[in-house]
């Protein structure tokens, strides 16, 4: 069924707002006009929202900001990124990340709680829609996820 990228994500930043508030971060959210409907199922969705807000929210200070963006991409695509000035991912983990179970440095993962699925699951709701998902990090300065995923093209009635 198709569904409006925008509003999942304005409900997405809404359901974190009170803890975002908690550490004085500031969600901001854009998107351009006349985004395409996508294709897609809301609940699965929902949760890679869930998935990628909660990580930019969990690993970023206080005080710092957290962006998240849609845009349409010239084949049509659309590309949503949840950006953070966050801590960020050593180089030698980046590859790692999307695997199941796989966090950066025990010690620093210990007491923020979690298990290590969240972008394992965010990965495979994405590539299931037809779309693709990767990460741009820098240590000590924070990390963007990119994913994209494809435009619902209404059936064509003859
Ligand atoms: P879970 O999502 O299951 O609660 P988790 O957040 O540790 O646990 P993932 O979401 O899969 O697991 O993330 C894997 C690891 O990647 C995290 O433990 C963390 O070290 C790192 N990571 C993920 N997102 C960020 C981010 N925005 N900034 C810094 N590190 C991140
Ligand atoms: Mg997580």
């Amino acid at each position: 069924q198709p569904v409006a990228i925008e509003e999942i994500l304005s409900d997405a930043v809404e359901r974190f707002s009170i803890s975002a508030e908690q550490k004085n971060i500031d969600i901001s959210f854009r998107f351009n006009d006349h985004l395409p409907k996508i294709y897609g199922d809301r609940d699965q969705l929902d949760q890679v929202l869930d998935n990628l807000i909660s990580n930019a929210v969990k690993y970023t200070p206080e005080e710092r900001s957290i962006t998240v963006s849609a845009r349409r991409r010239s084949d049509g695509f659309v590309v949503v990124a949840v950006s953070d000035r966050g801590i960020g991912i050593p180089q030698k983990d980046l590859a790692l990340i999307f695997e199941r179970f796989y966090r950066v440095d025990k010690a620093r993962s210990r007491n923020m709680g979690g298990t290590g699925l969240g972008l394992a699951i965010a990965r495979e709701i994405i590539e299931a829609h037809g779309g693709s998902i990767d990460i741009d990090s820098r240590y000590g300065w924070g990390t963007t996820v990119h994913f994209t995923l494809p435009p619902y093209v209404p059936e064509v009635i003859r």
